[in-house]
C-alpha cells in the first residue's frame, strides 16, 4: 500500500483514543476542566492555596452509565463567544502558553487535547458565559462538525453536554462496559476529585438519581463524612507530619491529609486517595508505601483508609507521562515514599486508639461501603458502643495498675478508662519487633552466645546463603556462612534473648518453609523472630515481669497492635461496664 497522509477526522479519531476510552474519562476531563475554571476564579489554586470557604459548584449528571448523555456544569470562570470555538480545537489551551509553564502547573489541565478529543468520538454542546459580563453563547460540535458559535442567555459558568459517545467508533462502543459498572466507576473516578477540592461542592446523579453530593465547606474530614458516613470520618486522624515540618526547608516535601485509624479496613485499596499538589493519581507505589506504614497494624489482606496529598516542588513533578494524566513523575519519589510512610506511621503511632472490648478482630470496628456510593451512613459494627475517643486514647500502660494475670495469658489492669487486657504475647511480640528494627545496621555487637549454633539455611531459601547472612547480620546477629546451606551463630541481637536461639532460628525456618520464602522474606524474618522469641501464651508471670512488659509497651510508638495486627490491648471501659449492670 502507498504511504498516505490520514484525513484528519481519522487522525482525531485516533489521538482521542490516547485520552478517551471510556465514559469516566470523559466524566474526568470535564470535571477536571470545571474545577480549573472555579479555581480561576478563587484565585486560590497552587499547593498553598488551601482555601476554607466554598468556591464553586460542579454538578455532573450522566445517564446511561454515561453512554447516552454526560453533562458537566460549572460556575466557574466561562468561555467567552469568541473563544468557544478554540477550547475544541486540539492543543488550544487558555492554561499553558510556553514549555517552561509545564514546570509550574497550577492547573489540572495542559494539554488542550480532551475537548477535542471528547469532540471526535461524541456529540458535544458548551454552553458558557464568562464572568466578565459578556453574554453567554452556545457551541455544539455534531458528527465531529464545529457548528457557529450563537448567543444563549444563560448565567455565568459553563455546561458541557456530551452524547452519543462512541456511536461513530463502534470498536470502541463494542468494549464499553455495562451502564451500572461505568456509572459506579465514575462515582469512584469523582470521589477522588471531591476529597482533593473540598472548597468546591459536588453532585453527581445518574438516570436522576442523586449518587454524591458535597458541600464545598472546605473542610476534608466534612467530605469523608459525605462521602462515607460520620463513624468512617470519626475514625479518620489528621496527618502529622513532624518529620518534613522538620525538615521541611530541605526536602520540600509536605504531607497533609487523613489516616484511619488501623479499625477502618477494607478489603480492597479504593479507600487509599492520593494526591499530589491537589492532583488525584493512580500510583502502585505509592499506594504500597501507604499500605506498608499499616503492616503489621490491620489484618493481612486488608487495606487502610486514607486521604494523602503530597506537596511538592511543580518543578519536581512531571504530569506529562500519559495523555490522561492519571500517573505522574516524581524526581525525588524515593523521598517522597519515605515522607508517606513517615507521616503515616507518626500519626498511628500518636493517635490509634485502643480497640473496645466487642470490637472483634478480622471485622473492622467500623464498616465502610465498599461501593463508589458512599453517602449512606455506614453501619457501625453490632455493639460497639459509642465510646467517646479520648475514653479510647491510648492511656500510659506502664502507669496502669496491675490486677494480675488472667489464663496465663492476658494481663489484667486498672486505668482511668476502665479495664484492660493486655495478650502478653502480642505486647512483647510489638515491643521485640520495634527494637529488631530500631537496632537494624547498628551493629552494636548484640550479646556472643557461650556456644555458637549451626543452623541449616531453610529449603525454600537454597542458594539465597549470602543473602540470608546479610539479613540476619543486618537485624544484629554475627553469622557466618558454613559451608553450603548452614550458618553459624556467634552472637545475637540485645532485642533478642540469647537463650534457645538454634530452637528460635529453627522454627523461624519452618516456618519460611511453610509460608513458602516469598519476595518479602526479609522483612518476614523479623517479624518471625520477634514471634518465635516473645514471652508464649500460657506463661506464668511474675507482677515485676508484667510491670516490665507494660513500660515497655509504652515505649513502642505502635503499641497498639502486635505484629501480625492483633490488637495488643483492648479496653472495657467505664461506660461499658456501666452499660452492662444496666446503670446507666
Ligand atoms: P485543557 O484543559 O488542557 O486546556 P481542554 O480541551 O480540556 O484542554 O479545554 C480547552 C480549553 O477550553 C481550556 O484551556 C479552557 O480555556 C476552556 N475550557 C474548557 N472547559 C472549560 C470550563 N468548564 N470553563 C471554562 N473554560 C473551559
Ligand atoms: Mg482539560
Amino acid at each position: 500500500m502507498p504511504i498516505r497522509e490520514l484525513p484528519p477526522e481519522v487522525i482525531a479519531q485516533i489521538a482521542a483514543g490516547e485520552v478517551v476510552t471510556r465514559a469516566a474519562d470523559v466524566v474526568k476531563e470535564l470535571v477536571e476542566n470545571a474545577i480549573d475554571a472555579v479555581l480561576a476564579l478563587g484565585s486560590t489554586s497552587g499547593p498553598e492555596g488551601q482555601a476554607f470557604t466554598h468556591l464553586g459548584t460542579v454538578s455532573v449528571e450522566i445517564a446511561d452509565g454515561g453512554h447516552s448523555r454526560i453533562q458537566v456544569a460549572d460556575d466557574g470562570c466561562g468561555i467567552s463567544r469568541d473563544e468557544l470555538p478554540a477550547a475544541v480545537r486540539r492543543h488550544a489551551t487558555s492554561k499553558i502558553h510556553a514549555a517552561e509553564d509545564l514546570d509550574r502547573l497550577q492547573s489540572l489541565g495542559f494539554r488542550g487535547e480532551a475537548l477535542a478529543a471528547i469532540a471526535a468520538v461524541a456529540d458535544v454542546t458548551i454552553a458558557s458565559c464568562p464572568t466578565t459580563g459578556e453574554r453567554g453563547a452556545a457551541l455544539d460540535v455534531v458528527a465531529g462538525q464545529v457548528g457557529r458559535a450563537h448567543p444563549q442567555a444563560r448565567r455565568p459558568g459553563t455546561t458541557v453536554v456530551v452524547e452519543r459517545l462512541f456511536e461513530r467508533v463502534p470498536a470502541r462502543r463494542k468494549y464499553q462496559r455495562a451502564a451500572s459498572a461505568e456509572t459506579a466507576y465514575i462515582g469512584t473516578t469523582l470521589q477522588a476529585y471531591t476529597l482533593a477540592y473540598p472548597e468546591i461542592s459536588f453532585a453527581l446523579s445518574a438516570d436522576g438519581r442523586g449518587i454524591l453530593r458535597t458541600s464545598g465547606s472546605g473542610d476534608l474530614r466534612a467530605v469523608a463524612a459525605e462521602l462515607f458516613g460520620g463513624e468512617v470520618a470519626r475514625e479518620l486522624r489528621t496527618l502529622r507530619d513532624e518529620h518534613a515540618a522538620r525538615e521541611a526547608s530541605e526536602w520540600r516535601v509536605a504531607i497533609t491529609g487523613l489516616a484511619g485509624t488501623p479499625f477502618l479496613h477494607r478489603a480492597t485499596r479504593n479507600g487509599i486517595f492520593l494526591t499530589v499538589n491537589r492532583r488525584p493519581i493512580e500510583s502502585r507505589s505509592l499506594q504500597y508505601a501507604v499500605d506498608e506504614a499499616y503492616a503489621t497494624q490491620i489484618p493481612v489482606g486488608r487495606h487502610p483508609v486514607t486521604m494523602v496529598d503530597i506537596t511538592v516542588p511543580s518543578d519536581e513533578l512531571d504530569v506529562n507521562v500519559h495523555p490522561t494524566k492519571r500517573e505522574v513523575r516524581l524526581l525525588r519519589d524515593r523521598l517522597v515514599f519515605g515522607a508517606i510512610q513517615n507521616a503515616v506511621r507518626c500519626t498511628l503511632a500518636a493517635e490509634a486508639p485502643l480497640p473496645l472490648i466487642g470490637e472483634t478482630r478480622g471485622q473492622p470496628a467500623v464498616m465502610m461501603p465498599e461501593g463508589p456510593m458512599g453517602g449512606a451512613p455506614a453501619p457501625l459494627f453490632a455493639g460497639a458502643p459509642a465510646t467517646s475517643g479520648d475514653e479510647r486514647a491510648r492511656p500510659r500502660l506502664g502507669g496502669l495498675r496491675i490486677l494480675g494475670q488472667v489464663a496465663l495469658t492476658y494481663v489484667i489492669c486498672e486505668g482511668a478508662a476502665g479495664l484492660y487486657l493486655v495478650d502478653q504475647h502480642a505486647a512483647h511480640e510489638r515491643v521485640l519487633l520495634e527494637r529488631l528494627e530500631r537496632d537494624v545496621g547498628r551493629g552494636d555487637g548484640g550479646q556472643m552466645l557461650l556456644e555458637p549454633v549451626a543452623v541449616q539455611l531453610p529449603a525454600a531459601l537454597r542458594g539465597a546463603l549470602e543473602q540470608y547472612v546479610a539479613a540476619l547480620a543486618d537485624l544484629g546477629f554475627d553469622v557466618e556462612a558454613f559451608g553450603d546451606d548452614e550458618v553459624v551463630v556467634r552472637a545475637v541481637p540485645s532485642a533478642l534473648s540469647a537463650r534457645s536461639i538454634d530452637r528460635v532460628l529453627q522454627e523461624t525456618h519452618e516456618t519460611l518453609e511453610a509460608e513458602g520464602a516469598g519476595p518479602d522474606w526479609r522483612e518476614r524474618l523479623a517479624t518471625l523472630l520477634s514471634c518465635k522469641t516473645a514471652i508464649k501464651a500460657g506463661q506464668r508471670l511474675e507482677t515485676a515481669e508484667m510491670q516490665s512488659l507494660l513500660d515497655q509497651l509504652d515505649e513502642a510508638t505502635l503499641c497498639a497492635t502486635c505484629s501480625h495486627g492483633r490488637p495488643t490491648a483492648i479496653l472495657l471501659s467505664h461506660s461499658q461496664l456501666e452499660r452492662e449492670f444496666s446503670r446507666r
